[in-house]
């Protein structure tokens, strides 16, 4: 599988092209910062080619009109082929990201089940109301794909959340062009040539790789691309909005967390500890609902913070490709300086800072060691910024009340974790806190059927089982008379107005 990764181009109406300028950009390897390949840098020529191929696979193509059990014939086809490529896909990832191949492969397995959940859901579930009025008239509703939506991605679990949008836009008729993050083109690359092995219709499915400001703002100021699916950090979300604007876009806004996990003295303590250990230490720490600032109830906290220790100091760091490495490189060495700058100003905050030992062999790679930041504040930048590594902000508290003040003092509102044996405790708090999801005793394990997003600062809107038809349909609604309904008779016969019958 180590054999030379080819350079990267953009995937525009059925065909693999270089860009218009030419220009290409390095990838690079996390894990020893050496080059990896070439990527073609999409520019604004470029996702007018996708728009318009995408705009013309939709407006005259079979795509949207086929009938659903062919179209959805297409979309189990793709998760046939991830399925038959998943060696492949998490390979590539793990290549390209530094996340641990053991975690790329669940991740793979999930991206397939992305595409067979959506040709389930829209053969099941995409259905319409419909009102008998006053037996005079019938209402009913029916959805209909928006057009071109243009869908534009991270890098910290690049296929699955680029699957998350790419299955229901597609399965709900609608075109897609793709602009997967700058950091990790490889499986959307992959993607591209698996969609282009299923034989979807050329233009229905494009991708144009490239940076935010250039790629990523074309697609957004398109006035033929009909809606934005983005994921990513808050700022960049906030600047879509705005560049939305003068095209009205519809925008689905996935984003940046600092979620709590609160854990009472009388919670399971040991599941406690490994979910708490798995919830900011999985996926590198980059991991959008990470529990990334954990409270403890004063009485458990020397107790837990020492099993806590024990752990960090047992997490192997190492090759992303090494099926035991639990944690492995970040991304990218800016983002490593990011993280390793946060662990600094957490020093100067006055946390005590516990970090696991980066073996001096992996010092190439962009590896930042787990770490914990103990008796913190929360108003220390570090328990309120979202820090996306594998660093956790540590502190105490006394009662509920105290506990659930702190847990929403904070601009996020993306996910939340309760440890308590109580289980009206457990719902209250739950219910309390202002996140869009809450797991009670549980760590993060998502059904596909259920809503996912953030509130406050880490999102605008919901994905996910139905939901994904409310963004990536239009619904339209029908009136029909089926009765003899009295309509206003204007202009049947003219009545003298009152100023001329004054005249007169
Ligand atoms: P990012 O915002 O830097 O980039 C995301 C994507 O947006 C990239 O493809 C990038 O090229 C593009 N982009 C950047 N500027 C743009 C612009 N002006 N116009 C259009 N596109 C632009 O985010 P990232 O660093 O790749 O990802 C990490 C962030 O994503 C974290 O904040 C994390 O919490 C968040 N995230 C959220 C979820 C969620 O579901 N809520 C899931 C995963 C990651």
């Amino acid at each position: 599988m180590a054999a030379k990764i080819s350079n990267v181009l953009h995937y525009i109406n059925g065909e693999f092209v270089e860009g218009a300028s030419g220009n290409y950009f390095e990838n690079i390897n996390p894990f020893t910062n050496e080059v990896i390949n070439e990527v073609a840098g999409g520019l604004k020529e470029d996702i007018d080619a996708a728009v318009r191929a995408a705009k013309e696979a939709f407006d005259n193509g079979p795509w949207r009109t086929m009938s659903v059990q062919e179209r959805m014939t297409y979309i189990l086809r793709i998760a046939d082929l991830i399925e038959k490529h998943a060696e492949e896909i998490s390979y590539l990832e793990s290549l390209d990201t530094g996340l641990p191949i053991s975690q790329t492969k669940k991740q793979a397995a999930r991206a397939a089940e992305n595409f067979r959940f959506y040709a389930e859901m829209v053969k099941s579930r995409m259905v319409g109301e419909a009102y008998h009025v006053d037996g005079q008239f019938l209402n009913y509703t029916i959805y209909k794909p928006v057009g071109v939506a243009g869908l534009i991605t991270p890098w910290n679990a690049p296929f699955m959340l680029e699957t998350w949008k790419v299955a229901p836009a597609l399965a709900t008729g609608n075109t897609v062009v793709l602009k997967p993050a700058e950091w990790s083109p490889l499986t959307a690359n992959k993607l591209a040539e698996i969609i282009h092995e299923a034989g979807l219709p050329k233009g229905v499915f494009n991708v144009v790789h490239g940076f935010g400001e250039t790629a990523g703002a074309s697609l957004v100021a398109h006035p033929d691309v009909r809606l934005i699916s983005f994921t990513g950090e808050t700022t960049t979300g906030s600047e879509i909005i705005k560049n939305s604007a003068d095209t009205l876009k519809k925008t689905s806004m996935e984003l940046g967390g600092k979620s709590p996990v609160i854990v009472f003295a009388d919670a399971d303590l040991e599941k406690a500890l490994d979910a708490v250990v798995w919830g900011i230490f999985s996926f590198n720490g980059e991991r959008c609902t990470a529990n990334s600032r954990l409270f403890l109830e004063k009485s458990i906290y020397d107790s837990f913070v020492e099993k806590l220790k024990e752990r960090v100091k047992n997490i192997s760091i190492g090759d992303p490709m090494d099926p035991l490495t639990e944690v492995g490189p970040l991304i990218h060495r800016k983002h490593w300086e990011t993280v390793m700058n946060y662990i600094e100003i957490a020093k100067q905050e006055g946390a005590e800072v516990y970090s696991a030992d980066v073996p001096e062999e992996l010092k190439k790679g962009n590896f930042v060691p787990p770490t914990l930041l103990l008796n913190c504040h929360n108003s220390m930048k570090v328990a309120q910024e979202e820090i996306f590594g594998p660093v956790m902000a540590v502190m105490s508290f006394e009662t509920e009340e105290e506990v659930i003040r702190m847990a929403n003092d904070v601009k996020y509102g993306l996910a939340a974790y309760v440890w308590t044996n109580d289980i009206k405790r457990g719902h209250r708090i739950a219910q309390s806190i202002e996140s869009g999801m809450a797991w009670v005793n549980s760590q993060n394990v998502r059904d596909l059927r259920i809503p996912f997003g953030g509130t406050k600062y880490s999102g605008i809107g919901r994905e996910g089982g139905h939901y994904s038809f409310d963004f990536y349909t239009e619904v339209q609604v029908i009136h029909v008379s089926i009765g003899d309904h009295p309509i206003p008779k204007f202009g049947k016969s003219k009545q003298p107005s009152a100023a001329s019958a004054q005249h007169g």
